[in-house]
């Protein structure tokens, strides 16, 4: 239903009123970013126009059509979506997860798809012989009187052969049906296909909705919420990692102003005994560090690098280029001046080297004193 899709309140008026004045395009690319939404409102779009009783708004979300669209198992919906192909599959042999997929996650992106259903790195497709089954498809009597829908999700991943086929269809579409596809990438579409389907686009999600999303989701706090909504850029895929990383960030950010904090010390305390036990901890600092799953220890070390970037940006006191979170905004008021000129590369390459270092599984308390010693040469005012 319209009603799962977060925002997007334009876009659902202009496919409500297209069903509500019957005149429906029957050829319809959706575009946009991935994490907008797009494949939800194509689904949406094809049970409003099948609902029974469909209100103002949205579908019943009741009648015996709404109910085969709840699991996406209504006989007229079909859909055509990549694939990597074994033998001689086809979609239809990844329907049934498909549909599964799609009901759990309405943002399902490429990369979680094929994930689910290949552990090959391979890219996805749609193969040739789909084009077949889709004139079949749509040629045949629509099961329940009304519209035919076929949903073709990442149009861009046909070959040109499979993309002329089914240009043929879109020119001479069978009576009531309309197709639907849904694209991250248009460019990569042929022309004639998009010359002749009615463009939608999807624009980035509201950022208000965002914040609203993840307060509720992830139950973050005001200031937590606004910066998670700026860095997804509009994308709900972005805002759920963005939300999940945070918490893990904010043990990072410890460790990072730990690091930084002791490195500091010891050139700048005043008494030899405070330099000593900032050396101290710095040894258990790596002995700490060290005792994470190697996973952790990089993702921290990448945390770090984007502490260094952002903390040298800070100094250019621009908050349109700044992505700090906002615990980590005091911290760089005192911090960003010790990020210069003069040592963001070599602090940027020691960090990366460490992380390149654990990655090939190097001895990690090792790797994480040499760092700290390199870092108490580099951390300096101009
Ligand atoms: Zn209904």
């Amino acid at each position: 239903m319209f009603a799962d899709i977060i925002g997007q309140e334009k876009v659902k008026k202009h496919l409500i009123d297209s069903a509500k004045s019957g005149r429906v395009p029957h050829a319809q690319l959706f575009c946009g970013k991935e994490g907008t939404g797009k494949l939800g409102l194509a689904i949406a779009y094809a049970q409003y126009l099948s609902c029974k009783h469909p209100t103002d708004s949205d579908s019943c979300g009741v009648c015996p059509s709404c109910l085969k669209f709840r699991n996406l198992a209504h006989p007229d919906l079909h859909f055509v979506f990549p694939i990597v192909k074994k033998d001689n599959e086809t979609c239809d042999d990844y329907l049934k997860q498909f549909r599964e997929s799609v009901t759990n996650d309405h943002y399902l992106t490429n990369s979680t798809w094929l994930n689910e259903i290949s552990n090959e790195t391979k890219k996805g497709k749609i193969y040739d012989s789909e084009s077949d089954k889709i004139i079949k498809k749509l040629s045949m009597k629509s099961y329940e009187g009304g519209y035919k829908f076929m949903i073709i999700w990442q149009p861009e991943s046909m070959d040109v052969g499979t993309a002329n086929k089914i240009l043929k269809i879109i020119e001479e579409p069978p009576a009531k049906t309309l197709m639907i596809l849904v694209s991250n990438e248009p460019d990569r579409i042929i022309g004639t296909i998009l010359s002749r389907t009615q463009r939608v686009n999807v624009p980035p999600v509201e950022r208000d909705k965002i914040e609203s999303y993840v307060k509720e989701q992830y139950q973050e706090s005001d200031d937590d919420a606004k910066y998670i909504a700026r860095v997804a850029a509009g994308s709900i895929v972005a805002a759920r990692n963005a939300a999940e990383s945070n918490s893990a960030n904010k043990q990072h950010f410890e460790d990072f102003k730990f690091l930084m904090r002791t490195t500091w010390g010891i050139r700048n305390f005043s008494t030899l005994d405070k330099k000593g036990d900032a050396l101290i901890d710095l040894r258990k600092f790596a002995e700490t560090m060290a005792k994470n799953s190697r996973n952790h220890q990089i993702e921290f070390l990448q945390y770090a690098q984007r502490m260094i970037r952002e903390n040298f940006i800070y100094n250019f006191h621009n908050e349109d280029l700044n992505y700090l979170a906002p615990f980590e905004k005091d911290f760089s008021k005192k911090f960003s001046p010790f990020i210069n000129e003069g040592n963001v590369i070599g602090i940027s390459t020691c960090l990366g080297e460490a992380e390149k270092s654990i990655a090939q599984n190097g001895q990690s308390k090792i790797i994480f004193t040499d760092l700290a010693l390199k870092m108490i040469m580099l951390l300096k005012t101009n």
